[in-house]
């Protein structure tokens, strides 16, 4: 009698503990899921490696550049007439220009998401410099070729950019608009109309980026992940020559893709779409 009453109260306690597991696997929150980006937001801020890409990725882009002044039929815009054009070239800002990596460090110590603190983060002007833009786009400047900065970030966020730009010694033509946010003029996300606007006066030489719509239009940016890949063959001969990609682990539209763009999923549906995206065979 008594081995059986222990038999039943170890059942009852396994019992406990197997739900208590259970619910800890599946109820997932903000604070779990921003704690999957801590391994990304260690590679973007403490790897060496991150560092030699960065500053590869833009060694490599001004070797493009001085190709791209020695050559006048050069264009980065497919299909440009290029016809007597000044020279330009359109830089992305955020994990381009400036590295916000520390915000994504407070997402994950505050259990918050995007776009939970982003504008005051922004407002700080405490951003860094991605490695290797400063000297480029000096180096750009230098060689009278205009540097357009087409980024989505909100226009409120316009001056706090420029004192951010100011203090890192990021060089910006004061004479024209060459900052160009979303929400101004009606620009949404969609860079494709920015470009477009920059690529009427300028023979653009350079895109530089972080994020695929920072190259393509909204219609081929936010697709699917195997169909964001075919844009990328699409583009084959662009790559490492006219355009130029900045490794970002952290975020971007890559991530979006996996949800379809749905911004709506929980952070369950979140996780569980995570995990049957992982390939366990190729
Ligand atoms: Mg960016």
């Amino acid at each position: 009698m008594k081995a059986r009453l222990w038999q039943t109260l170890f059942l009852v306690n396994t019992l406990i503990t197997t739900e208590i597991i259970f619910a800890e696997v599946v109820n997932k929150d903000v604070r779990d899921l921003k704690e999957q980006n801590i391994m990304a937001v260690l590679f973007q801020q403490t790897a060496a490696e991150r560092l030699a890409g960065s500053l590869q990725t833009f060694r490599s882009a001004r070797q493009s550049l001085d190709k791209a002044l020695a050559d006048p039929t050069w264009s980065a815009l497919p299909g440009q007439n290029i016809k007597g054009k000044k020279t330009a070239i359109i830089v992305d800002v955020d994990e381009t220009v400036l590295d916000n990596t520390a915000y994504e460090a407070r997402m994950i110590l505050d259990g918050t998401k995007y776009p939970e603190g982003w504008v005051s983060w922004g407002k700080e002007a405490a951003a860094t410099e991605v490695p290797g833009a400063k000297d480029f786009l000096n180096y750009a400047a230098s060689k009278d070729v205009t540097i357009f900065y087409v980024t989505n970030r909100v226009v409120e966020l316009k001056e706090a950019t420029k004192k951010n730009f100011t203090q890192l010694a990021i060089p910006w033509d004061q004479s024209k608009e060459t900052i160009l946010m979303r929400g101004e003029n009606n620009w949404n996300s969609d860079k494709g109309p920015r470009r477009e606007l920059v690529g009427k006066d300028y023979r653009v030489l350079l895109m530089i980026g972080d994020n695929l719509g920072d190259f393509v239009d909204a219609k081929d940016n936010t697709l699917g992940p195997n169909q964001r890949k075919d844009v990328v063959e699409d583009y084959s001969d662009y790559w490492g020559v006219k355009w130029f990609m900045l490794q970002n682990i952290a975020y971007g539209d890559w991530e979006g893709a996996l949800y379809d763009f749905d911004y709506s999923l929980s952070p369950d549906e979140v996780h569980n779409t995570r995990l049957e995206s992982l390939e366990p065979i190729r």
